[in-house]
């Protein structure tokens, strides 16, 4: 299995290049060359499986034995889910009016990004150790990505991981999740600054080169090809865990409500879609709506900025991964791909094509969700269920509510549940309910915390490039030491 880029004039790759770049060289991201075709028979197998069972199956399909062989693959899947607080991993969960819930959260950061990222974190480690190679990850975060790429990697050998966090705009317990990890390899900046304010450093240091070959540098940020493969599965399982029956000509579709912002889980979906899987896609966005008026009008033109919501891991102006989305349903035109997007960094608005956009609408709908119906469905979930939502999964759920109270669903839905309402106890009690917070979450206050200032006025890409050169220094000298941190207690409060 090759991959190829989606602006097709970048060499082709094999996974583990995927895995280790974020960007192919001519802009574009990565796809499979081609994509396996299930049939009935493998189907009717594969809704047998557990849940990593299943991940395992299918990363057997686009990762060549060549480069993992089948049963490292397994060894380091389970390795990847051993931390995770349930044996299944993921879990459906059957509620009133016809509301499945697919539980994407027992990872230890509490969100679905741990169960991309740690599959993504064991295969990088095993291929460093096969060459006995070193990387340093350098991510920005908003919240969540930062804490799961964060527990995927601490305590690896082969690893150093620099995470840019946005001081003060992400919620307390994300931030805990990251400062209160104080393994050697892990190294945590707050910024004083918003997401977009602390990705201009990141940006400015990858675009140099030679810095970049020179210290091994690397990202794993939501547009890597290795994230979007292990979202495949869950499409699949919530398939099987919610189709009434797997005997019937042609199959039975399932609706399949995926909260979004960078396109990442949809894009996933769109890909299990093509393997043949019978879903019908939802895709249900805040009132950051680039991803909803694409889908709507074939309006794919930037908003003048981001809108705090709620749902606030998916406040995002460019959803990166409609790229792969375009690709996809333009028959894996890399010439028309190319120019699309090419139009949209220019000019920063795009009107899709006719028969692209008629292609994306038959394969999915889309629905925009505001911060009161976010909260609405989190009471009505809580009051006819007892059952708490995060406010992600709640724009998921109010489509579905929304389509109950007027005409019955055609097909059975299933709404994906992204994170857990543990992690958002502050939209928890702005929906008048309350907060469930477990002691392992309470426990992170006593912890202590490191994490190194970037403060305003501070020349934060130099401070960026210091701790990298610091770090191959280390290195070289043997033993490894950390760059100097501020130490201190957490603030009390959540
Ligand atoms: C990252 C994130 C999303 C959005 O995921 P994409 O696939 O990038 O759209 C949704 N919900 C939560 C809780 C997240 O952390």
């Amino acid at each position: 299995m090759w991959y190829i880029s989606t602006r097709g004039t970048a060499p082709r790759v094999d996974f583990e290049g995927a895995l280790c770049s974020g960007y192919a060289p001519d802009g574009g991201l990565y796809m499979p060359e081609e994509l396996p075709q299930l049939d009935r028979e493998t189907l009717r197998h594969w809704s047998s499986l557990s849940y990593p069972s299943l991940v395992k199956e299918l990363c057997s399909l686009f990762i060549r034995p060549e480069l993992i062989p089948r049963e490292d693959l397994n060894d380091l899947i389970d390795r990847a889910f051993s931390r995770f607080r349930s044996g299944d991993v993921v879990h459906l969960r059957k509620l009133k009016n016809e509301l499945n819930v697919l539980e994407l959260w027992y990872g230890v950061t509490y969100a679905f990004k741990d169960l991309s990222l740690s599959c993504a974190a064991q295969f990088l480690q095993y291929f460093l150790e096969k060459k006995g190679k070193h990387v340093t990850i350098v991510v920005g975060t908003s919240g969540d990505t930062g804490s799961a790429a964060i527990e995927s990697v601490q305590g690896a050998k082969n690893v150093d991981i620099i995470v840019l966090l946005p001081k003060g705009h992400c919620t307390k317990i994300q931030e805990l999740q990251m400062t209160t990890v104080l393994k050697e390899n892990v190294h945590v900046f707050g910024v004083e600054g918003n997401s977009d304010e602390l990705d201009e450093p990141i940006k400015a240091m990858f675009t140099d080169v030679a810095f970049v070959k020179k210290h091994n540098l690397m990202s794993l940020n939501s547009i890597n090809w290795c994230r979007v493969l292990v979202q495949i599965a869950h499409h699949f399982f919530a398939y099987f865990q919610c189709s009434p029956s797997l005997d019937m000509h042609p199959l039975p579709f399932v609706e399949m409500v995926v909260p979004t912002g960078a396109g990442g889980n949809l894009a996933a979906g769109c890909l299990a879609q093509k393997m043949g899987l019978p879903v019908r896609l939802v895709a249900a966005v805040n009132h950051n709506d680039i991803i909803h008026r694409a889908i709507q009008r074939g309006d794919f033109s930037l908003s003048a900025a981001v809108r705090p919501s709620l749902a606030s891991a998916m406040d995002i102006q460019v959803p990166y991964n409609m790229e792969r989305i375009f690709w996809l349903f333009s028959g894996s035109n890399s010439q028309v791909t190319r120019a699309l997007m090419e139009q949209f960094e220019r000019t920063q608005s795009l009107h899709l094509p006719k028969d692209l956009h008629s292609k994306l609408s038959e394969a999915m709908t889309s629905v925009s969700v505001s911060d009161e119906a976010i909260t609405q469905a989190m009471g009505r979930c809580w009051e006819e269920n007892q059952y708490l939502l995060c406010p992600h999964s709640a724009v998921a759920v109010s489509y579905h509510y929304q389509q109950m109270d007027g005409r019955q669903p055609s097909a059975p839905q299933c709404c994906l549940a992204s994170a857990s309402a543990v992690k958002f106890p502050e939209v928890v009690l702005a929906a008048g309910l309350t907060p469930k917070i477990p002691e392992e979450i309470l426990a992170l206050e006593r912890k202590e915390t490191r994490c190194t200032l970037m403060k305003r006025g501070d020349d934060w890409t130099r401070m960026l490039r210091a701790t990298i050169e610091d770090l191959s220094r280390k290195r070289k000298r043997g033993p490894r030491r950390g760059p100097r941190k501020q130490h201190g207690k957490a603030p009390p409060a959540i």
